[in-house]
């Protein structure tokens, strides 16, 4: 099921270039740093309005695929990277992180911010991320707001339009914990990957070897 229709596309549109403006240059650097990939093709799975696709393409040299399982915002996300002008490197489309749009080892990098919420089947999902990368290619899946400095302003911004902004965050991030995340890393058979799990969020990184 996607939430994400034209309205609530809009407001997360908002949100992503107001309160969270600031988060997206961080993590994409953090991405840079921990995985080391400046080249090559990028798919980033449940990109939104495509703002932490916009910072990590600015960054580096890589070709970014934008892809959401939401038409609705598939749009807006056109309309901000063609706003960057960056409409020949990132390429928008619509695309279930669960059976993408893509052939078997595709991609060097596969990103993921704030999605794997959302995610109906997540061993399924990470099947379909291990399958689409190329070998020696890396994932970084998971969510957060760059250090607790940047988690906290975010959340000074949300409670002035929503006071239970903090509890839904909450709620959200019951689901990451490490053990869950190993058994799920061993049914997807991904042997070697890393989870993190400090004041940059909770990220899955892993390699195909
Ligand atoms: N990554 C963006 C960011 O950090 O600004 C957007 C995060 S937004 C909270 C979650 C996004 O995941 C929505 O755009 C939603 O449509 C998308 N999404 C949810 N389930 C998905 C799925 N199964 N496949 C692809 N995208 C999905």
């Amino acid at each position: 099921m996607n939430r994400y229709d034209k309205k609530k596309s809009k407001e997360f549109d908002m949100i992503a270039k107001t309160a969270f403006a600031p988060i997206y240059p961080v993590i994409a650097q953090q991405i840079v740093d921990r995985c080391g990939v400046r080249t090559g093709i990028c798919i980033d799975a449940g990109s939104g309005p495509a703002l932490l696709a916009i910072a990590l393409t600015k960054m580096t040299a890589l070709k970014t695929y934008s892809m959401d399982s939401s038409e609705d915002m598939r749009e807006i996300a056109a309309e901000n990277i063609g706003a960057e002008g960056l409409s020949d490197r990132i390429v928008t489309i619509r695309g279930d992180v669960q059976d993408m749009p893509f052939e078997d080892g595709f991609a060097n990098l596969v990103v993921s911010r704030g999605s794997f919420f959302f995610w109906d089947d997540l061993v399924a999902a990470f099947k379909e991320i291990y399958r689409v990368l190329s070998l020696g290619g890396r994932a970084y899946i998971g969510g957060g707001f760059g250090n607790a400095e940047l988690r906290a302003r975010a959340a000074e911004e949300m409670r002035k339009v929503d006071e239970k902004w903090e509890d839904g965050v909450k709620k959200r991030f019951e689901m990451c914990n490490a053990g869950r995340f190993h058994g799920i890393m061993r049914d997807a058979y991904i042997p070697d990957y890393e989870i993190i799990d400090d004041e940059t969020g909770f990220w899955i990184l892993f390699k195909k070897a």
